[in-house]
């Protein structure tokens, strides 16, 4: 298994250095390589997604990504950012499905905004379409206004589009994966006023035929907005396009206590995928090792599981985050009374042993 190695800025390197100390301590056959990306990558080649680093992301079966970015690299141009290193992943790996999971550890229920009740046990995943959508769409930029409300005055477009086949594969996976949980999909749109999400109804309709089995319900996204606040249990699968995905997804996060307990997953058609926690660089706190690891490390789990076929080494990882969850362990940012705090290394060799 050949594995792509890539912390990145920020906190990146150290999170990724536990998580790196956890995969060894299984005992598989892996292969891991290292390389710069973002505005590490930068710094050292003048770029932030270099050449040398997408051909090892293209070359191995999996990518572990850290995080990218920092303040300072704001007024570069765009294309030279750390965050367009993951835009150029994604379209140059076909990744067009992002996992994003949010579950409540029983331990941590007093961390999430919402009453313990409404998120205790919480398991919902969120699958977000990744390469199309308003983000993508051409064409878009900036002009003088022809018509509209005021003609002659400046103004910005965007497209917002998806095709069927775009839909399609993703309503596949998001089947698939619900078949593999409590087996119900709620499909995420806004039917009721945009042609583009009329179209995806109708598509996520009709590939619904193939999975009988699965259930399947369609919301709007303001009411979906509602109702991860109101009754986030309610959920198992959320499917939704990529814009609607970006702010669900965060939302979601929030309901678990902390963004640093929270990984992910970016797929393409055959599983190979990039797994990356799913907070950012935090520049405030990196380098002070306080970070918590744990989301890049429930990633590297969801490595195994899903592009690594190995999923009793997944399941024995997630099995030792609870474990030190439940030996009262905690980085700062989910610590509470009573609890013992401890740094990003501490609680990376703390799931090392609790692994045995
Ligand atoms: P952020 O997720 O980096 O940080 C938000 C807050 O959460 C901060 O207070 C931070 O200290 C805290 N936090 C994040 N991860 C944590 C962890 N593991 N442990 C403890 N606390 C943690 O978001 P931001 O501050 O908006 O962005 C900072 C930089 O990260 C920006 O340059 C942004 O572009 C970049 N970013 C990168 C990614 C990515 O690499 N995929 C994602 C989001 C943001």
């Amino acid at each position: 298994m050949k594995i792509a190695v890539l912390p990145g800025d920020g906190i990146g390197p150290e999170i990724m250095a536990q998580a790196v100390k956890v995969l060894q301590a299984l005992g598989l056959p892996m292969e891991m390589e290292w390389a710069d990306v973002g505005g590490a990558a930068y710094e050292s080649s003048g770029h932030p997604l270099p050449e040398g680093t997408l051909k090892l992301a293209q070359a191995a079966d999996a990518v572990l990504f850290g995080s990218v970015g920092d303040w300072k690299y704001d007024t570069l141009e765009r294309a030279l950012r750390p965050e367009q290193a993951i835009l150029g992943l994604r379209k140059n790996l076909g990744l067009f499905a992002n996992f994003r999971p949010a579950i409540c550890y029983e331990q941590l229920t007093h961390a999430s905004s919402l009453k313990p009740e409404l998120v205790a046990g919480l398991d919902i995943l969120i699958i977000r379409e990744l390469t199309g959508d308003i983000y993508f769409g051409q064409p878009r930029g900036r002009r003088v206004a022809v018509d509209g409300h005021f003609p002659g005055a400046e103004e910005a477009f965007d497209t917002m589009r998806y095709s069927r086949p775009e839909i399609e594969r993703i309503a596949h996976v998001a089947f698939q994966a619900a078949r593999k949980r409590r087996g119900k999909v709620t499909s995420v749109d806004k039917a009721n006023v945009l042609e583009t999400f009329q179209l995806w109804k109708d598509v996520v309709t009709q590939v619904h035929s193939q999975y009988p089995d699965v259930q399947l319900d369609h919301m709007y996204v303001d009411n979906a907005a509602m109702q991860l606040v109101k009754a986030p249990k309610s959920f198992d699968v959320i499917v939704t396009g990529n814009m609607f995905g970006d702010i669900l997804s965060d939302e979601a996060s929030m309901l678990t206590g902390s963004i640093g307990m929270l990984p992910s997953a970016s797929l393409d058609k055959n599983n190979k995928g990039l797994y990356e926690p799913s907070h950012g660089s935090a520049p405030d706190i990196a380098g002070n090792g306080v970070a918590n690891p744990l989301a890049t490390i429930l990633s590297a789990a969801m490595m195994l599981r899903f592009s690594l076929n190995q999923e009793a080494a997944a399941q024995r990882i997630e099995a030792a985050v609870q474990k030190v969850l439940a030996q009262g362990l905690r980085t700062p940012d989910i610590y509470s009374e009573g609890t013992t705090k401890v740094g990003t290394a501490e609680m990376g060799e703390a799931v090392v042993r609790a692994l045995a």
